[in-house]
């Protein structure tokens, strides 16, 4: 039997990300018996219901499948920028951190970061940021908020504010992005369709490889017009897919399935974040924890973060390191309550032995 990274509390606790979950037995089968097509063509039967289920889900009009999240947000830039455009985001995005400079590379965009509550902003911050017309300056065109903020700490932008940003961005004339890696995160945390956080967006994805479970894909979300632009870019860039329903199964039995324990991973994320909370030296940042992920701030601490995560994968627990304090936890289905034990346990041990 090949050893297993989680899920066992006697084996490896895997706390690097929600990513690292694998299809479980029942979703292998789902995908084993998919209905399949040529995906380039429209006649992808599971591609095409994942797509319609996604849509409405969403209140788009049509949405499309594809291999990555970065590659929903990459052909969402391309859609609404041309060169010169400018993106606006909050400081620690996943577009402006993680994706290579794609922006820049493919679209010719150039990205704003604005200060940001922990990947919050307002209405002001929005106003502040958005140039005057002017023929020397850069023209603002597309705001993109992430619902929940990853390097926020897996912040829920609440409703209210959203509205709000998305009206104030509406006035200035831009177009409204969601980048919604982990949309079901935040619904499943607030209590709030995914829908309604969606409402006021022109484009929305969702990630099917992280806290969903899925071994591969994200679905972006807009209108028809959108979504046409959306293929092209889709081909141009090598995304489009033959018959990837063997995928798109597990999206669908991931929707079924994996939405509401999403609970449990929020849950299993508090109770390792108060009793790491209770680790001499360590901080949870921010507090309380409202989704899956955990930030700890270990420059209370003797040691860097790096050396507590050596430490702590000596004792088959694996977190992140963000920065040379910061360290990442996340929870997700293969992490069970026995296992954030095992790894809070292990913190304190690593941290207590200077
Ligand atoms: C993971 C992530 C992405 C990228 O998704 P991939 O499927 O890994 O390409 C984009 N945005 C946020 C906020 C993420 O956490």
């Amino acid at each position: 039997m090949a050893a297993t990274m989680s899920g066992d509390s006697a084996g490896f606790v895997d706390l690097v990300s929600d990513t690292s979950t694998r299809p479980c037995e029942a979703m292998r089968r789902a995908m084993a018996v998919a209905e399949v097509g040529d995906e380039q063509r429209g006649e992808d039967p599971s591609v095409n219901a994942l797509c319609r289920r996604v849509a409405q889900l969403l209140g788009k009009e049509d949405a499309l499948f594809l291999p990555s999240g970065t590659m929903c947000n990459q052909i969402a830039v391309l859609v609404h920028c041309r060169p010169g455009d400018e993106v606006i985001a909050a400081e620690a995005s996943h577009v402006i951190t993680s994706e290579g400079a794609g922006a820049a590379v493919l679209a010719g965009a150039f990205v704003r970061p604005v200060p940001s509550d922990r990947g919050v902003f307002g209405e002001a911050d929005l106003r502040a940021a958005v140039r005057k017309r002017a023929p020397k300056a850069p023209r603002s065109r597309l705001v993109t908020v992430e619902q929940t903020h990853n390097q926020g700490g897996g912040r829920v932008w609440p409703v209210e504010t959203l509205e709000l940003v998305a009206a104030t961005a509406r006035e200035l004339g831009l177009a409204l992005h969601m980048d919604g890696a982990r949309l079901m995160n935040a619904a499943v945390a607030a209590g709030v369709d995914a829908g309604t956080y969606a409402g006021p967006f022109d484009t929305v994805w969702l990630d099917l490889s992280k806290g969903l479970g899925c071994p591969v894909g994200g679905v972006l979300a807009g209108d028809a017009g959108f979504i046409a632009e959306a293929w092209l870019w889709k081909h141009r860039l090598g995304g489009a897919m033959r018959q990837a329903g063997i995928l798109a199964a597990a999206g669908l039995y991931a929707l079924d399935h994996n939405v509401e324990p999403l609970a449990d991973d929020h849950a299993n994320a508090r109770f390792l974040a108060d009793r790491a909370e209770a680790v001499a030296g360590v901080r949870v940042d921010p507090s309380p924890v409202e989704t899956n992920l955990v930030f700890l701030d270990v420059s209370g601490t003797a040691q860097a973060a790096e050396a507590i995560a050596a430490r702590l994968q000596q004792q088959g627990i694996r977190m992140g390191v963000e920065g040379p304090h910061r360290m990442r936890a996340v929870t997700h289905r293969d992490v069970t309550r026995a296992d954030c034990l095992r790894a809070a346990d292990a913190l304190a041990a690593a941290v207590a032995r200077g």
